[in-house]
Protein backbone atom coordinates (compact mmCIF):
# COMPACT_ATOMS: atom_id res chain seq x y z
CA UNK A 1 0.00 0.00 0.00
CA UNK A 2 1.33 3.51 -0.97
CA UNK A 3 -1.64 5.87 -0.95
CA UNK A 4 -3.62 6.96 2.10
CA UNK A 5 -7.14 5.41 1.85
CA UNK A 6 -11.03 5.25 3.37
CA UNK A 7 -10.77 1.94 2.44
CA UNK A 8 -8.40 0.65 4.50
CA UNK A 9 -10.04 2.19 7.25
CA UNK A 10 -12.34 0.31 9.14
CA UNK A 11 -14.85 1.33 12.07
CA UNK A 12 -15.65 -1.08 14.41
CA UNK A 13 -18.51 -0.94 16.57
CA UNK A 14 -18.33 -2.93 19.91
CA UNK A 15 -21.49 -5.07 21.06
CA UNK A 16 -23.91 -2.20 20.18
CA UNK A 17 -27.30 -2.63 22.26
CA UNK A 18 -29.49 -0.09 19.89
CA UNK A 19 -30.04 -0.63 16.07
CA UNK A 20 -30.57 2.77 15.55
CA UNK A 21 -27.04 3.76 16.49
CA UNK A 22 -25.79 1.39 14.06
CA UNK A 23 -27.58 3.02 11.47
CA UNK A 24 -26.65 6.30 12.60
CA UNK A 25 -22.87 5.31 12.46
CA UNK A 26 -23.31 4.18 9.15
CA UNK A 27 -24.87 7.42 8.00
CA UNK A 28 -21.98 9.31 9.43
CA UNK A 29 -19.33 7.14 8.01
CA UNK A 30 -20.54 7.64 4.80
CA UNK A 31 -20.90 11.40 4.76
CA UNK A 32 -17.58 11.69 5.57
CA UNK A 33 -16.50 9.51 3.27
CA UNK A 34 -15.94 6.24 4.48
CA UNK A 35 -17.27 3.03 4.20
CA UNK A 36 -16.28 -0.45 6.01
CA UNK A 37 -18.09 -0.99 9.12
CA UNK A 38 -17.87 -4.06 11.03
CA UNK A 39 -20.35 -5.07 13.55
CA UNK A 40 -18.95 -7.25 16.76
CA UNK A 41 -22.44 -9.19 18.16
CA UNK A 42 -24.79 -6.78 17.62
CA UNK A 43 -27.51 -6.97 20.24
CA UNK A 44 -30.18 -6.44 17.59
CA UNK A 45 -29.26 -6.51 14.19
CA UNK A 46 -30.30 -6.69 11.06
CA UNK A 47 -33.10 -4.25 12.34
CA UNK A 48 -35.41 -1.47 10.62
CA UNK A 49 -34.07 0.73 13.53
CA UNK A 50 -30.71 0.67 11.74
CA UNK A 51 -32.24 0.98 7.92
CA UNK A 52 -33.94 3.97 9.00
CA UNK A 53 -31.93 5.89 10.67
CA UNK A 54 -28.80 5.15 8.28
CA UNK A 55 -31.20 7.00 5.28
CA UNK A 56 -29.11 7.19 2.30
CA UNK A 57 -26.11 5.10 3.92
CA UNK A 58 -27.84 1.38 3.46
CA UNK A 59 -25.32 0.60 1.21
CA UNK A 60 -22.99 1.11 4.18
CA UNK A 61 -25.32 -1.50 5.75
CA UNK A 62 -25.27 -3.64 3.33
CA UNK A 63 -21.60 -4.21 3.32
CA UNK A 64 -20.73 -3.93 7.32
CA UNK A 65 -19.07 -7.37 8.29
CA UNK A 66 -20.66 -8.67 11.17
CA UNK A 67 -18.69 -10.85 13.26
CA UNK A 68 -18.35 -12.70 16.72
CA UNK A 69 -14.90 -11.71 18.25
CA UNK A 70 -13.18 -8.32 18.57
CA UNK A 71 -10.13 -10.59 17.26
CA UNK A 72 -11.74 -11.48 14.04
CA UNK A 73 -12.66 -7.54 13.56
CA UNK A 74 -9.09 -5.99 13.88
CA UNK A 75 -7.62 -9.10 12.32
CA UNK A 76 -4.54 -8.08 9.82
CA UNK A 77 -4.92 -4.30 11.25
CA UNK A 78 -1.44 -2.78 11.79
CA UNK A 79 -3.03 0.10 14.29
CA UNK A 80 -5.83 -0.19 16.01
CA UNK A 81 -7.31 3.09 17.88
CA UNK A 82 -9.95 2.56 20.78
CA UNK A 83 -12.45 5.05 21.96
CA UNK A 84 -13.00 6.02 25.71
CA UNK A 85 -15.47 8.74 27.13
CA UNK A 86 -13.48 8.47 30.24
CA UNK A 87 -9.83 8.43 31.94
CA UNK A 88 -9.02 4.59 32.36
CA UNK A 89 -7.25 2.86 35.42
CA UNK A 90 -4.41 2.25 33.55
CA UNK A 91 -2.89 5.30 31.55
CA UNK A 92 -1.98 4.64 27.80
CA UNK A 93 -1.29 6.71 25.38
CA UNK A 94 -3.56 9.10 24.56
CA UNK A 95 -4.53 10.86 21.35
CA UNK A 96 -7.58 14.19 20.61
CA UNK A 97 -9.58 12.98 17.77
CA UNK A 98 -7.35 15.34 15.33
CA UNK A 99 -4.27 13.76 16.33
CA UNK A 100 -6.21 10.11 15.76
CA UNK A 101 -7.39 11.81 12.23
CA UNK A 102 -4.19 12.72 11.06
CA UNK A 103 -2.24 9.67 12.37
CA UNK A 104 -4.78 6.80 11.05
CA UNK A 105 -5.32 9.05 7.41
CA UNK A 106 -1.29 9.05 7.60
CA UNK A 107 -0.68 5.06 8.46
CA UNK A 108 -3.80 4.10 6.00
CA UNK A 109 -1.45 4.40 3.49
CA UNK A 110 0.73 1.38 5.25
CA UNK A 111 -1.51 -1.27 6.57
CA UNK A 112 -5.16 -1.59 7.67
CA UNK A 113 -6.09 1.03 10.31
CA UNK A 114 -9.44 0.01 13.01
CA UNK A 115 -11.04 2.68 14.99
CA UNK A 116 -13.10 0.51 18.01
CA UNK A 117 -16.26 2.18 19.35
CA UNK A 118 -17.68 0.49 22.43
CA UNK A 119 -21.02 -0.01 24.25
CA UNK A 120 -23.43 2.24 24.89
CA UNK A 121 -23.90 1.37 28.75
CA UNK A 122 -20.12 0.46 29.49
CA UNK A 123 -18.05 1.49 26.57
CA UNK A 124 -15.22 -0.65 25.46
CA UNK A 125 -13.76 -3.17 28.19
CA UNK A 126 -9.91 -2.81 29.35
CA UNK A 127 -9.29 -5.96 27.54
CA UNK A 128 -10.44 -4.43 24.59
CA UNK A 129 -8.60 -0.97 25.10
CA UNK A 130 -5.70 -2.98 25.96
CA UNK A 131 -5.55 -4.15 22.29
CA UNK A 132 -5.45 -1.04 20.62
CA UNK A 133 -1.99 1.01 20.11
CA UNK A 134 -3.26 4.30 21.12
CA UNK A 135 -6.59 5.76 23.16
CA UNK A 136 -8.97 8.88 21.73
CA UNK A 137 -10.52 10.65 23.80
CA UNK A 138 -13.14 13.34 22.45
CA UNK A 139 -12.58 16.65 24.77
CA UNK A 140 -16.06 16.95 26.02
CA UNK A 141 -17.82 18.61 29.26
CA UNK A 142 -15.70 17.00 31.65
CA UNK A 143 -19.00 16.67 33.74
CA UNK A 144 -21.22 14.83 30.92
CA UNK A 145 -18.08 13.36 28.36
CA UNK A 146 -20.40 10.30 27.32
CA UNK A 147 -21.38 10.97 24.01
CA UNK A 148 -24.08 9.77 21.75
CA UNK A 149 -21.98 6.57 19.61
CA UNK A 150 -23.05 7.65 16.63
CA UNK A 151 -22.24 11.55 17.63
CA UNK A 152 -18.83 9.67 18.72
CA UNK A 153 -18.39 8.33 15.34
CA UNK A 154 -19.15 11.39 13.09
CA UNK A 155 -16.76 13.59 15.50
CA UNK A 156 -14.07 10.75 14.69
CA UNK A 157 -15.06 10.52 11.36
CA UNK A 158 -15.01 14.17 10.64
CA UNK A 159 -11.56 14.67 11.98
CA UNK A 160 -10.40 11.88 9.27
CA UNK A 161 -11.70 13.46 6.64
CA UNK A 162 -10.21 16.75 8.02
CA UNK A 163 -6.84 14.95 7.54
CA UNK A 164 -7.40 13.72 3.75
CA UNK A 165 -8.77 17.23 2.71
CA UNK A 166 -5.67 18.81 3.77
CA UNK A 167 -3.66 16.21 2.39
CA UNK A 168 -5.04 16.63 -0.86
CA UNK A 169 -5.75 20.14 -1.28
CA UNK A 170 -4.03 21.77 1.38
CA UNK A 171 -7.44 23.42 2.92
CA UNK A 172 -10.38 22.15 4.05
CA UNK A 173 -12.57 23.80 1.91
CA UNK A 174 -10.19 24.07 -1.08
CA UNK A 175 -9.13 27.67 -2.28
CA UNK A 176 -12.55 29.79 -3.23
CA UNK A 177 -11.87 31.51 -6.87
CA UNK A 178 -13.24 35.05 -6.29
CA UNK A 179 -15.19 36.57 -9.24
CA UNK A 180 -13.50 40.29 -9.49
CA UNK A 181 -9.92 40.28 -9.14
CA UNK A 182 -8.89 42.56 -6.03
CA UNK A 183 -8.31 46.48 -5.99
CA UNK A 184 -4.69 47.15 -6.74
CA UNK A 185 -2.51 49.86 -4.21
CA UNK A 186 -2.48 52.65 -7.15
CA UNK A 187 -6.48 52.65 -7.20
CA UNK A 188 -6.45 52.34 -3.88
CA UNK A 189 -5.00 55.22 -3.19
CA UNK A 190 -6.80 57.50 -5.59
CA UNK A 191 -9.77 56.25 -3.88
CA UNK A 192 -8.09 57.46 -0.28
CA UNK A 193 -7.40 60.68 -1.94
CA UNK A 194 -10.98 61.19 -3.09
CA UNK A 195 -12.31 60.07 -0.35
CA UNK A 196 -10.36 62.90 1.70
CA UNK A 197 -11.74 65.62 -0.45
CA UNK A 198 -15.09 64.23 -0.35
CA UNK A 199 -14.84 64.20 3.78
CA UNK A 200 -12.99 67.73 3.69
CA UNK A 201 -16.01 68.83 1.94
CA UNK A 202 -18.53 67.66 4.12
CA UNK A 203 -16.33 69.39 6.78
CA UNK A 204 -16.11 65.81 8.78
CA UNK A 205 -12.13 66.35 7.91
CA UNK A 206 -10.03 69.53 8.80
CA UNK A 207 -7.67 69.80 6.20
CA UNK A 208 -5.41 71.80 9.13
CA UNK A 209 -6.43 68.93 12.04
CA UNK A 210 -6.47 65.69 10.15
CA UNK A 211 -6.29 63.51 13.43
CA UNK A 212 -6.07 59.61 13.13
CA UNK A 213 -9.19 59.46 11.01
CA UNK A 214 -7.34 59.07 7.65
CA UNK A 215 -5.12 56.26 8.94
CA UNK A 216 -7.81 54.68 10.59
CA UNK A 217 -9.86 54.25 7.27
CA UNK A 218 -6.89 53.34 5.32
CA UNK A 219 -6.19 50.46 7.85
CA UNK A 220 -10.70 49.78 7.29
CA UNK A 221 -10.50 49.35 3.63
CA UNK A 222 -7.06 47.54 3.72
CA UNK A 223 -8.98 45.24 6.26
CA UNK A 224 -11.78 44.92 3.88
CA UNK A 225 -9.41 43.93 0.96
CA UNK A 226 -12.49 45.41 -1.90
CA UNK A 227 -11.90 43.77 -4.82
CA UNK A 228 -11.86 45.93 -8.29
CA UNK A 229 -16.03 46.29 -8.74
CA UNK A 230 -16.51 47.60 -4.93
CA UNK A 231 -13.84 49.52 -5.09
CA UNK A 232 -15.29 51.48 -8.14
CA UNK A 233 -18.76 51.07 -6.18
CA UNK A 234 -17.25 53.00 -3.25
CA UNK A 235 -15.99 55.79 -5.64
CA UNK A 236 -19.43 56.50 -7.29
CA UNK A 237 -20.69 56.79 -3.63
CA UNK A 238 -17.98 59.75 -3.45
CA UNK A 239 -18.85 60.75 -6.63
CA UNK A 240 -22.32 61.14 -6.05
CA UNK A 241 -21.94 62.50 -2.78
CA UNK A 242 -19.84 65.39 -4.17
CA UNK A 243 -22.40 66.16 -7.38
CA UNK A 244 -24.98 66.49 -4.47
CA UNK A 245 -22.92 68.90 -2.88
CA UNK A 246 -22.48 70.85 -6.01
CA UNK A 247 -25.80 70.69 -7.10
CA UNK A 248 -27.03 71.72 -3.50
CA UNK A 249 -24.96 74.57 -3.24
CA UNK A 250 -25.56 75.83 -7.01
CA UNK A 251 -29.09 76.09 -5.66
CA UNK A 252 -28.39 77.61 -2.40
CA UNK A 253 -26.45 80.30 -4.40
CA UNK A 254 -28.94 80.69 -6.94
CA UNK A 255 -31.89 81.38 -4.30
CA UNK A 256 -29.74 83.26 -2.21
CA UNK A 257 -29.14 85.10 -5.54
CA UNK A 258 -32.87 85.87 -5.89
CA UNK A 259 -33.92 86.69 -2.71
CA UNK A 260 -31.09 89.51 -2.61
CA UNK A 261 -32.48 90.72 -6.00
CA UNK A 262 -36.03 91.26 -4.24
CA UNK A 263 -34.38 93.56 -1.42
N1 LIG B 1 -20.73 4.97 29.86
C1 LIG B 1 -19.83 4.60 28.83
C2 LIG B 1 -20.05 5.51 27.68
C3 LIG B 1 -20.09 4.81 26.43
S1 LIG B 1 -20.58 5.85 25.15
C4 LIG B 1 -18.40 4.76 29.33
O1 LIG B 1 -18.23 5.38 30.35
O2 LIG B 1 -17.48 4.30 28.69
C5 LIG B 1 -20.46 4.73 23.82
C6 LIG B 1 -19.23 4.86 23.00
O3 LIG B 1 -19.20 6.13 22.35
C7 LIG B 1 -17.91 4.78 23.74
O4 LIG B 1 -17.50 3.46 23.98
C8 LIG B 1 -16.99 5.45 22.74
O5 LIG B 1 -16.71 4.56 21.70
C9 LIG B 1 -17.87 6.55 22.21
N2 LIG B 1 -17.71 7.80 22.98
C10 LIG B 1 -18.66 8.46 23.67
N3 LIG B 1 -18.17 9.58 24.22
C11 LIG B 1 -16.88 9.64 23.86
C12 LIG B 1 -15.82 10.56 24.11
N4 LIG B 1 -15.99 11.66 24.85
N5 LIG B 1 -14.62 10.32 23.57
C13 LIG B 1 -14.39 9.22 22.81
N6 LIG B 1 -15.36 8.30 22.56
C14 LIG B 1 -16.58 8.52 23.06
Amino acid sequence: MTASSFDNIRIVLVNTSHPGNIGGAARAMKNMGLSRLYLVEPKEYPSEKALWRAAGAMDVLDNAVVVETLEEAIEGCGLVVGTSARERRIPWPLIDPRQCGERCWQESGQHEVALLFGREDRGLTNEELQKCQYHVHIPANPEYSSLNLATAVQVVCYELRMAHLIEKEGTPLGNVEWDVPPAKVDAMERYFEHLQQTLETLDFLSPDNPRQTMTRLRRLYHRIRPDEMELSILRGVLTATQNYIYHTDKRLAALEKDSGGEK
